[in-house]
């Protein structure tokens, strides 16, 4: 497998972004399979034997290790035929990419997930994430899960009827018909269409669709995502941003980018430093980002990242958040100051 060089070259200097291991890896042709179970339908999984709806069964999956930053995701030792397995077709589990999984951190982090809350899950096919979502959220939580693409939109219709959801809505939208929902939704999740290198080692024929140019492309149709929905995040609204792209362009500029066009603070999230998860900073406002490389962890690569919108009133109400917004932060510490 041959990196593009000029991907390479874009990636020298990010940090955890090791030249040598990073291609090792790829040619290594280690393939890592996950799936994380659906705790609705599945309850124990102990020594090759599951509980599922409620009768205890000897499960086809040869599970290998728990995904350390995930609740219910599993590493498999093999990748069996899951279209043979009828409890894969029932929605007893999905097959999702480890890294991937750790939204489930970010969301826990950053949103109070006991309350009714409206998520929307903007680029949702085929229903990784929002399967995710809908299993941490409360049933009294509405969840949009909307998909632009047509033919992906029913892929995601079919996932989310077999996780057997009664609070998600599928959309078939554009992400500007959001527009008009202003300051609707407490969290918005935009799983970006990118230029997909995180993926090379999955998906290596990816690797020929990769250019320079399709980055940039991709940086502005993210940015054009983002600002279509802006107005229906409401105000103190959590913005879950994440690419399975390496390049800066799609990942920490589009952080910067965000920062300058509205008011939002970075949010730092709690990592435990046995998951080989790397912290970075966006070049300009310092606004916190996550990287997944495979050579750290086991998983693909992914970036993931966490704002929130500003009101003035969130000045005083988010002094038990860390967060990381440069010149507005030295302005809340002295307006905190000047509250105590
Ligand atoms: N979140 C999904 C999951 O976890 O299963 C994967 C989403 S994939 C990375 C990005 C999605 O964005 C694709 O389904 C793609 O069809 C959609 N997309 C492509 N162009 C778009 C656009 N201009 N606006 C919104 N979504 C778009």
């Amino acid at each position: 497998m041959q990196i593009p060089e000029k991907l390479l070259q874009s990636l020298a200097g990010i940090k955890g972004f090791n030249k040598e291991t990073f291609e090792q890896i790829h040619q290594s042709g280690e393939q890592v399979t996950s799936v994380r179970f659906n705790p609705k339908k599945v309850s124990s999984m102990v020594n090759g034997e599951w509980s599922i709806n409620n009768n205890i069964q000897h499960s086809p999956l040869a599970i290998h290790q728990k995904i350390p930053w995930s609740s219910q995701g599993y590493y498999l030792k093999e990748r069996p035929s899951f279209t043979f397995d009828p409890s894969f077709h029932a929605g007893s589990y999905y097959v999702q990419e480890a890294s991937s999984m750790f939204l489930e951190e970010v969301l826990k982090q950053t949103t109070d997930l006991t309350k009714p809350l409206r998520v929307l899950d903007l680029c949702a096919a085929p229903g990784g994430k929002s399967t995710l979502i809908q299993s941490l959220i409360s049933i009294e939580s509405l969840l949009v899960s909307n998909e632009v693409i047509k033919s992906r939109a029913n892929i995601l219709e079919e996932n989310i009827i077999k996780w057997g959801a009664t609070n998600v809505v599928i959309t078939n939208n554009d992400p500007k018909d959001f527009s008009r929902v202003e300051n609707y939704f407490d969290v918005i999740v935009i799983d970006a269409p990118c230029s997909g290198s995180g993926l090379f080692r999955k998906e290596p024929e990816a690797i020929n669709e990769w250019s320079e140019e399709n980055v940039n492309l991709c940086n502005q149709r993210q940015q054009r995502i983002i600002a279509d929905v802006w107005n229906s995040l409401k105000q103190d609204g959590i913005l879950i941003y994440s690419t399975c792209s390496f390049s800066q362009k799609e990942d920490e500029d589009i952080l910067d980018w965000i920062g300058d066009e509205f008011s939002v603070d970075s949010l730092q999230l709690a990592i435990n430093k046995d998951w080989n998860i790397v912290e970075t900073n966006s070049s300009k406002k310092n606004y916190f980002g996550y990287r997944f490389y495979p050579d750290k962890l086991k998983g693909e690569g992914f970036f993931i990242a966490a704002l929130q919108k500003k009101r003035w009133r969130s000045f005083f109400l988010s002094k038990n958040k860390k967060t990381n917004n440069g010149k507005n932060n030295q302005q809340r510490n002295r307006i905190n100051k000047t509250m105590d």
